[in-house]
């Protein structure tokens, strides 16, 4: 039964790869592909073991693409180069392509750049404004490591807010077991009917009655320090977008000064920092409201979805499609190319 699915989902991919080549090779009019990337980390990476699968994919995954992409002709070009062109009714390149990393992620640095660079391909990355420069983690990794490496406190008081969220079967039948990533990944999920506030204070008020819980077992700073920041926007390859200033989902933000604070603060914020232009917005998660797109329309000239496909000319700068890679969609040409010809 294994092998026939394997055999069906061959043939599905290779369908979809086909359907990508053929919009490649017969489209007319100008297009825009937007690659997403989270991670970027190498196989053998430690970091790997305490990360969403959905979130990481290989520095020579990253390279694969490029190299791909440029053979079949595509034309890497910056977000904000193409956004200006279409606005100035330019002539826009036929096939379009830009890169996108969203959090600010510290590998974006370490293993992606050395690839952008080798290619001279442009990037923008979407940063967390006030998470920029501390050792943050986000509320996911935080709940991944616990439930991956600290299961043993598990039953401890401190985590009575997290076990309606858990595997029923596995609590019910040992309460502190270790969580493989993939369970671990669903409690992510089901957590997500929380917001990221309530997520947040839930786990600081944990460290404070469990401090063994803040020893880092790998050691590595999550995101991105200024002189990175700066180094990437110095080569002219690397330009930056605001993803809010705490990574919050717009659509569980009841107050709308809180609303405007996450979105005008970011911009604000990187640009203290002289990371500017700072022109285009990334919704955390894809959660769009209506107050939300208002403000951000209001603050930037363009944002960034999650919603997958390709833009057409013209498009909508506000609701810019993407494509998000990572180790399950993209590891081989074939998987690479089925992602961007799925209907
Ligand atoms: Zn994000």
């Amino acid at each position: 039964m294994q092998m026939v699915k394997q055999v069906l989902k061959k043939i599905r991919n290779s369908l979809f790869a086909a359907n990508a080549l053929g919009k490649i090779k017969l489209k007319r009019s100008p297009s825009l592909v937007i690659l997403t990337y989270h991670r970027i980390l190498p196989g053998q990476s430690a970091l790997r073991q305490t990360e969403q699968p959905g979130m990481i994919a290989t520095p020579e995954a990253l390279d694969m693409h490029i190299t791909l992409l440029k053979k079949l002709g595509a034309e890497f070009i910056s977000l904000n180069t193409w956004l200006d062109a279409q606005r100035q009714n330019q002539v826009l390149p036929r096939f379009a392509v830009a890169v996108t990393f969203d959090d600010g992620w510290q590998d974006n640095y370490e293993h992606a750049f050395p690839v952008l660079k080798k290619h001279h391909v442009p990037a923008t990355i979407f940063l967390v404004s006030r998470r920029i420069n501390t050792p943050w983690q986000f509320w996911p990794e935080q709940v991944l490591e616990l439930l991956i490496n600290r299961a043993h406190y598990l039953d401890h008081e401190a985590l009575q807010w997290l076990r309606p969220y858990l595997s029923d079967m596995l609590t019910s039948t040992n309460p502190t077991s270790s969580y493989t990533i993939l369970q671990a990944d669903s409690v992510i999920n089901r957590l997500k009917e929380l917001d990221d506030h309530t997520i947040e204070t839930n786990l600081e008020l944990t460290r404070t009655a469990l401090p063994a819980l803040s020893q880092a077992t790998v050691n590595a700073r999550p995101l991105l320090n200024k002189q990175e920041l700066e180094t990437m926007l110095k080569s002219g390859l690397v330009t930056f977008g605001a993803h809010t200033r705490h990574h919050y989902r717009l659509n569980h933000l009841a107050d709308p000064s809180d609303l405007e604070n996450e979105i005008a603060g970011s911009r604000s914020d990187l640009e203290a920092l002289g990371l500017q232009p700072v022109n285009v917005f990334c919704y955390p998660n894809g959660d769009i409201t209506g107050k939300g797109e208002q403000l951000v329309r209001g603050y930037f000239t363009a944002a960034c979805t999650t919603e997958q496909g390709w833009n057409k000319t013209p498009s909508n700068p506000f609701g810019l499609r993407r494509f998000n890679f990572h180790d399950g969609n993209g590891s081989t040409p074939l998987s690479f190319l089925a992602t961007l010809g799925r209907p």
